[in-house]
């Protein structure tokens, strides 16, 4: 449910509206959204719970929503979120293509693969440098001198860079470097680190659990809203169903339907969703006809070198003929408008 007070209300009207709400066991958020305070209500509602509520001074109206979540939904914000980022930015009309080696590995794979992705279009700069991984004897990835490598891949291109943190006492660190905080698929319910990313300030990209529900993933995102950190980019990267001819299922489902539900920017992960690269092209596309906010692709100059992911990894030319292909769907669906970067 959410709460629409009048433009004209006072501050005493908003705080009984509050402490009333509270009252009744349930959580409340209160957005200050310019001319104008929204509030998110949260927990057991009374049956009429939206006509007590517009019975109360200063209410202009009461939304009732049939999901779970209230800081992400379109009620609470009609237009669509658009996140600013060095000079370009993820949301509203842009196109974002995100693009980069599964791990950082060295310092020359790092550069090579930032003026690739650049060149070739890229709008921010993916690698891991805490990489979770399903085996421990996997590469884990470089750590903090990982992170080095993408910030001087930052000077060096121009591009914004994204990382993952896998646990809340990493956020302050990869915060340091990264322009965007990654969660990962299996992290989208550590609730511990979705505080933490709420707190940092920083965009933040939440993944789908690979077996979360769409419901579950907004209420995700709705932990790193509730600390008032609005900048909340959504991936879906596949789920796990029983088709085992690719790694995960892209559910392309949840493109109309979380644009329906929320006002978050979402984008879509092809490379973890299908697992191959002769896959990646087409579901990318078809992401962003489908009106996803743009794509994270997966890209190595020598994918069979890659230490993480270079079976689904994309090579450089192949890179460059998609982002041209993602540029002629953006058009052709009538909408988001490819970001240029100064670099
Ligand atoms: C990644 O993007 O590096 C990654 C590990 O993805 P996921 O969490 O979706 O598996
Ligand atoms: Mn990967």
């Amino acid at each position: 449910m959410v709460v629409i007070m009048r433009k004209d209300a006072t501050a005493r009207q908003v705080a009984n509206l509050v402490s009333t709400v509270e009252g009744w066991g349930c959580s409340v958020h209160l957005v200050d959204q310019g001319e104008q305070y929204k509030v998110g209500v949260i927990g057991k509602e009374h049956p009429d719970i939206a006509a007590r509520l517009t019975s109360l001074d200063g209410v202009d109206a009461a939304l009732p929503g049939n999901h779970p979540f209230s800081l992400a939904s379109r009620e609470m914000q009609v237009r669509d979120t658009c996140i600013p980022l060095n000079g370009t930015a993820i949301g509203g009309d842009c196109l974002t293509v995100i693009a980069g080696p599964c791990s950082v590995e060295s310092r020359s794979q790092m550069l090579e693969i930032a003026h690739a992705v650049a060149e070739a279009g890229a709008t921010a700069l993916r690698g891991g440098a805490f990489k979770p991984r399903t085996s421990p004897y996997s590469f884990q990835g470089l750590a903090e001198p990982g992170l080095e490598l993408l910030a001087e891949a930052r000077e060096a291109t121009g591009l914004p860079v994204i990382t993952e943190a896998m646990s809340a006492d990493q956020v302050r660190l990869v915060a340091n470097y990264a322009d965007v905080v990654q969660i990962g698929t299996r992290n989208m319910q550590n609730f511990q680190l979705l505080h933490a990313a709420g707190e940092i300030g920083l965009p933040v990209l939440l993944k789908r659990g690979l077996m979360s529900t769409i419901d579950e993933w907004l209420l995700a995102a709705e932990y790193i809203l509730s600390h008032q950190n609005w900048q909340v980019i959504l991936c879906e990267r596949g789920i796990r169903t029983f088709e085992p001819s690719t790694r995960n299922t892209t559910d392309i489902n949840a493109v109309p339907v979380v644009k329906r539900l929320s006002h978050l920017p979402l984008i879509v992960d092809p490379s973890h969703s299908t697992g191959d690269w002769h896959y990646v092209s087409a579901v990318a596309l078809a992401a962003v006809a489908a009106g996803a906010d743009g794509v994270m692709v997966e890209v190595h100059t020598h994918p069979d070198q890659a230490r993480s992911d270079g079976g689904q990894s994309l090579k450089p030319e192949r890179f460059a003929e998609l982002v041209r292909q993602l540029h002629q769907v953006a058009e052709a669906v009538g909408g988001r408008v490819p970001q240029s970067h100064a670099s």
